[in-house]
């Protein structure tokens, strides 16, 4: 029970594993099918708030090393379909499987066990604690001290920003920065997959830019990622694979970098008058 998590291929953490496919171009242009490298998947799942169907019977696979995303506007259903996977809302019909294992319904302490780490929109870092304790934090799961202290270094190398301030309390951070944390401190849980919501959200622009390539960072260290965002540009761009949401169905699916270049998705999401 509380030995040390065994590096696996599929082990992601802090500069671990670098099996990322790279190519953002080329990577998985089929997303209706997903193989045996598939790290969660949902299958028809439907969420409702009492009448309302907020999610109606999507499908959406993310599969290992990739970096996904689940775009859409404001109250398309991208919140309460990442509620669905974390098993705040329930799931109403449909399967959600994380690593080949039905975990619909399943409460979010027992998900992070299971290796998927969520980071909350709103960040929820511990403001009075310093950043290394965040990311001690981040490790409660885990008993291996020694693996938990290079853990921190290897944290600190992708984000040198924190390491200057690693005694600094988090309150007094950027919201940029709090961010980061946020993503280290999940990292600290040496998860399989990161779930990230809106990670751009209440930035300053300079910062959304930075949070970004922090995200396309930890995805070429092999993270698997699904990254939940309104900025439909600057998602597609650091994605492999893109999900458009609108009212609570997928509408378009497939290799990110077609999807910024699909005149749809570019009068819908990126301000420009249709072709
Ligand atoms: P945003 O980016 O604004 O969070 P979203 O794409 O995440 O938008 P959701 O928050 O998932 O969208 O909302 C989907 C739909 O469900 C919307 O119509 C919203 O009004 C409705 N909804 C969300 N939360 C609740 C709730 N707790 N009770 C009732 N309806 C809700």
């Amino acid at each position: 029970m509380n030995e040390p998590p065994k590096p696996a291929a599929s082990d992601t953490s802090p500069g671990g594993a670098r099996h990322a496919p790279d190519d953002r171009a080329g990577a998985g242009a089929a997303p209706a099918a997903s193989g045996a490298g598939t790290v969660l998947e949902l299958t028809r799942v439907e969420i409702a708030y009492g009448g309302i169907q907020a999610v109606k019977g999507i499908d959406l696979h993310v599969d290992r090393g990739e970096l996904v995303c689940l775009i859409g506007a404001n109250g398309a259903g991208k919140t309460t379909t990442l509620k669905g996977i974390t098993g705040v809302e329930r799931v109403k019909a449909g399967t959600i499987r994380f690593q080949g294992e039905n975990v619909t319904g399943r409460p979010s302490f027992e998900l992070v066990r299971k290796g998927l780490a969520m980071v909350p929109e709103g960040r929820g870092v511990f403001g009075a604690l310093t950043i290394e304790e965040n990311l001690a934090m981040g490790a409660y799961i885990r008993s291996d001290a020694a693996g938990i202290r290079s853990d921190i270094e290897r944290v600190f190398d992708l984000f040198p920003r924190l390491k200057e301030r690693r005694r600094q309390t988090a309150g007094t951070l950027s919201g940029g920065e709090q961010q980061m944390l946020a993503m280290g401190r999940a990292l600290m849980s040496r998860p399989k997959m990161l779930l990230l919501d809106e990670p751009s959200m209440g930035l300053a622009p300079l910062m959304v830019q930075k949070v970004f390539e922090t995200v396309r960072m930890v995805s070429a260290e092999g993270v698997t990622i699904l990254l939940i965002e309104q900025n439909a540009k600057l998602a597609l761009e650091v994605s492999h694979r893109g999900y458009v949401m609108e009212s609570g169905a997928i509408t378009l699916a497939g290799d990110a970098k077609k999807l910024l270049h699909d005149p749809a998705v570019r009068a819908a999401y990126l301000g420009e008058a249709a072709a």
